[in-house]
């Protein structure tokens, strides 16, 4: 789409064309899931807001001077802000002498002239993580914008937003990427071949940014298929079991997180807008980088003891596993349903088959709606261990062959 990099969303990005042709975009909130192409779009509006050609409501030229600097990170009048430390939180800042990176150095930099004379854009990244105080703060600037200054907020989730946040933006939707949209973009980017795409087009469900990180860490494939298959073996465990399995498996999926965000060197790497503040999402700018919008900060993708995590990684690590522990779980439903042909994870059919067949009736329906709550008590302020024993008892039990 003319001057749009955004791939799959063809109404997030019609309404957005729109919304910049009747010029009302000083306020924009894109909600979606993790990875269907949040930060691209947002990055895709900030370009044609900064272009220097671009007339309304069309997309950035891609060519002048101004869509080149949106496209290496380092246009004064983008400001990007994330999640940052070790709470994943995006800060309010200091009032005297707000660190950068934080709300209140955003809101003071936009209250000063633009750099470049033209628009200003200021995107933030995983708006959920602002806690109260923090979207407070934001609140001013969002009542009384700076002239010719678009703030645009990405969050997967807009209910932890305050109504008044999300009163005052106009919301964007995205949903999913279409298989063959994300097969393509492997292909082309030249990460994946054909195979590969559709197989691994069809495991992210589309999640364009998380196909991406598996395209660009192939190791990380591995490491996904080594957890599910432990998870289905943990059908068979007894409690004590489960338990003692915890560590292990919080601290691969770690290592699995770690992977997914580590920065990569892709083809046609574009790096990412430049960070506010140390820490913030790093220009490192790969492949994944462009179109992955949601990963946390990269981190080696080695992965250490998991007591020496920080708090945001340890969270991280659980949400990743009960991520794919949903995914896999939703397997042993369409399986146990007779419906194969919307399988997930082909590969691992006949174990699919053989595990559903074990189990007691709705037991991997009921597992299901288990884990889908597990993934929005991690969104709030439980501790990651308790959620990830009580989900290892309760995963269902697997007959012993012959008893059901
Ligand atoms: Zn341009």
């Amino acid at each position: 789409m003319d001057g749009f990099l955004t791939i799959g969303q063809p109404a997030a990005v019609a309404a957005v064309r729109g919304l910049l042709a009747q010029g009302r975009a000083h306020a924009m909130l894109l909600v979606g899931p993790p990875g269907v192409g949040k930060m691209p779009l947002a990055l895709d509006i900030a370009a044609a807001l900064l272009c220097e050609r671009a007339a309304d409501g069309l997309g950035p030229c891609r060519e002048c001077r101004g869509c080149r600097m949106v496209e290496h990170g380092n246009h004064a009048d983008l400001h990007l802000l994330a999640p940052t430390g070790a709470g994943g939180q995006i800060q309010i800042g200091n009032s005297d002498h707000p660190e950068p990176g934080t709300i209140r150095a955003l809101a003071g930099d936009l209250a000063l002239l633009p750099v470049e004379g033209g628009a200003r854009v200021a995107i933030i990244r995983e708006a959920q993580a602002m806690n109260e105080h923090a979207q407070s703060a934001l609140l001013k600037t969002l009542e009384e914008p700076p002239d010719n200054t678009t703030l645009i907020l990405c969050a997967d989730d807009d209910e932890q937003l305050l109504p008044t946040i999300r009163s005052r933006c106009v919301r964007v939707r995205l949903g999913s990427v279409d298989v063959r949209s994300i097969e393509a973009l492997l292909e082309g980017r030249g990460l994946a071949d054909p195979p590969t795409a559709a197989r691994l087009a069809r495991l992210t469900a589309g999640r364009a940014g998380l196909a991406v990180a598996y395209a660009a860490a192939p190791e990380a494939v591995a490491v996904r298929a080594e957890l599910v298959r432990r998870l289905l073996d943990l059908l068979a465990a007894r409690p004590a079991e489960r338990l003692v399995a915890a560590k292990d498996l919080q601290s691969r999926a770690l290592a699995l997180a770690r992977l997914l965000t580590a920065p990569t060197d892709g083809p046609d790497a574009a790096p990412a807008p430049k960070a506010q503040g140390k820490g913030a999402a790093k220009p490192a700018g790969a492949a994944a980088e462009a179109v992955v919008d949601d990963g946390e900060e990269p981190a080696d993708a080695e992965a250490g003891p998991v007591s020496k995590t920080s708090p945001a990684e340890r969270r991280l690590a659980l949400r990743t596993l009960v991520d794919l522990w949903r995914d896999l779980t939703r397997d042993l439903v369409l399986v146990d349903r007779g419906a194969i042909g919307t399988v997930r994870d082909l590969a691992l059919l006949e174990e699919f088959q053989a595990a559903t067949k074990a189990l007691s009736e709705g037991a991997a329906a009921l597992a299901l709606a288990r884990l889908v709550r597990a993934g929005e008590l991690l969104d709030g302020n439980v501790t990651p261990e308790l959620v990830l024993d009580a989900l290892l008892l309760r995963w269902p039990h697997r007959a012993p062959p012959g008893r059901r």
